[in-house]
């Protein structure tokens, strides 16, 4: 598994080189987009077509070759394969087949956006692309708005506006949103603002919603304080059911969810 630049040729590693190099195969997404890549990099590889449509032919071809005591280095049009790109299915052949998968370090949006973005949360969730019909995309918004933990998306050029004014919509203005574009090339942008003003800085330049995009919204700081505070609620409602004295009851709740106990005592007392 090899990854390739996302952009700059620079950040190809020396080792994705020696192997495209050594290679005599390389599987590639698209062999007419990567033969000038194989070229510069001075790649005599022979390449083979594996992509969405074809994976599973080409899985049945790399199994041949690798019994045959071939190595195939598979590749995809940028970034690291097999990560919002085709190759999940042929590396689970070759593992099936009892072969050996080796992974190669190196370029990938998402987590390259991620060392920009300056999260404090230590959590991420990677969704790749969100659905294109507005009402699914709305729907998986909707779904992964409970998540307490950044959400990093993938997201084309003319879809762009349209799932920042949903992720305004489904996750709160107040989320911070961070917007890289073009990451390693020309015209790359780092843009860090809350949700609620993301589509107005879109806007403001056509140049802004050209390229390619990682979309990170972060944790929301408040999420799991409201869900302790939300479970202590519940905590302390059931034990006030079951007719425990408040000052009991209060106390217990707090040491079963880790809810402030002052905030439960005013809640009990707001619920008389
Ligand atoms: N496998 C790739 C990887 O490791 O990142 C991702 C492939 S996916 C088909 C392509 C998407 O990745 C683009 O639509 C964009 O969302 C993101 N992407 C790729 N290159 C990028 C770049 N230079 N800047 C920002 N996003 C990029």
């Amino acid at each position: 598994m090899v990854p390739t630049p996302l952009g700059n040729l620079a950040d190809i590693t020396e080792r994705a080189r020696a192997i495209l190099r050594e290679t005599a195969w390389v599987a590639a997404e698209d062999t007419r987009h990567s033969a000038p890549l194989l070229k510069y990099l001075g790649s005599r590889a022979r390449l083979l077509a594996a992509h969405e449509h074809n994976e599973e032919q080409a899985a049945a071809r790399i199994l041949a070759l690798l019994a045959a005591g071939e190595s195939v280095a598979l590749i995809s049009d940028a970034g690291t394969p097999a990560i919002s790109d085709p190759g999940a299915r042929i590396v689970a052949s070759v593992h099936a087949a009892g072969g050996r998968v080796i992974p190669l370090p190196g370029a990938c949006a998402a987590t390259t956006a991620l060392s920009a973005a300056g999260l404090s949360h230590p959590h991420w969730f990677f969704y790749g692309f969100l659905p294109a019909s507005a009402s699914q995309r709305q729907k998986a918004l909707n779904d992964l708005a409970g998540l307490a933990c950044a959400l990093v998306f993938y997201e084309a050029p003319h879809r762009v506006l349209k799932s920042v004014v949903d992720m305004n919509k489904c996750l709160g203005a107040t989320r911070t949103l961070v917007i890289a574009r073009e990451i390693s090339k020309q015209f790359e942008q780092i843009c860090r603002l809350p949700l609620g003003e993301a589509a107005a800085w879109l806007k403001a330049d056509a140049m802004r919603q050209k390229g390619e995009f990682v979309l990170i919204v972060a944790a929301d700081e408040n999420a799991r304080e409201k869900a302790v505070a939300d479970s202590g609620l519940r905590a302390l409602r059931l034990l006030l059911q079951e007719g425990l004295p408040k000052s009991q009851a209060v106390r217990l709740a707090a040491a079963l969810t880790g809810a402030n106990r002052n905030a439960l005592y005013e809640c009990a007392l707001a619920d008389e």
